[in-house]
């Protein structure tokens, strides 16, 4: 499909196509199984023909923060064969409308939305893929619970009907070197075994981190601005 109404092409088919290229050559490079790790493409703020420019590339995961928006979007793209993860922060009068319409969410942190989106996921649907988001460099970032207190949470999530437990997600604080990167990512893979159910997903790495994360074993980078260029202001 064309990206509509003039809109000029923008480069998106040649920056996952590259993206892609280089994501393969990490996990050679670290020892592990080629396309072992899933490429979300976050396309918040950016319009929806960005999203068919992705989705004529191939692109079929993609991750949005903001319900009101993703919704509109969703309506817009009926058409595609979208796989939809919600990346944001969850508002609690948002959650009905979250597990309706999302085949994912990456960043629960507490056990009262646990229980609404459980709730709320409609009964015909499949089980709504659930990532714990961990606070995982400390003060420094405001989102997620502490290492803590998730094996409480997951035990919660694999007990709700609605929810299927598949691991954790961390967005860490920025940090410059790898060697720092590196660190935040392999504490949230040593959690994640650490926790009291299997898990197949760390979601973990974005544009700006994601050769460290993929390094420390990430199956899922969530990226934007390496894919859709600089997100347009509000
Ligand atoms: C916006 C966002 C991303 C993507 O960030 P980029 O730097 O544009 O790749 C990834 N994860 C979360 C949780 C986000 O909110």
């Amino acid at each position: 499909m064309e990206p509509g109404n003039g809109t000029p092409d923008s480069g998106v088919k040649e920056r996952l196509q590259s993206l892609q290229n280089r994501m393969c050559g990490l996990e050679a490079e670290h020892g592990r199984d080629v396309r072992s790790t899933h490429l979300l493409a976050v396309s918040k703020r950016h319009p929806v023909d960005r999203i068919r420019e992705a989705y004529a590339a191939g692109q079929r995961l993609f991750g949005e923060n903001f319900v009101q928006e993703a919704l509109a979007k969703q309506r817009e793209l009926g058409d595609c064969a979208i796989e939809w993860h919600f990346i944001g922060a969850i508002q609690s009068n948002k959650s009905a409308d979250i597990a309706r319409h999302f085949s994912w969410v990456h960043t629960l942190a507490s056990a009262k939305v646990a229980r609404r989106l459980s709730a709320a996921r409609p009964p015909e649907l499949a089980p709504l893929n659930i990532l714990i988001q961990i606070n995982i460099s400390g003060e420094s970032s405001k989102q997620g619970i502490e290492a803590a207190d998730a094996p409480e949470l997951v035990r919660l999530v694999s007990q709700l009907p609605q929810l299927r437990y598949r691991g954790l997600m961390t967005l860490p604080a920025l940090a410059e070197s790898e060697a720092e990167q590196r660190h935040a990512f392999s504490a949230l893979r040593e959690l994640a075994i650490a926790m009291p159910a299997p898990f197949d997903t760390l979601s973990m790495g974005t544009s700006h981190d994601y050769a460290a994360a993929i390094a420390e074993g990430s199956t899922m980078v969530r990226l934007g601005t390496a894919i859709f260029g600089p997100r347009p202001m509000k």
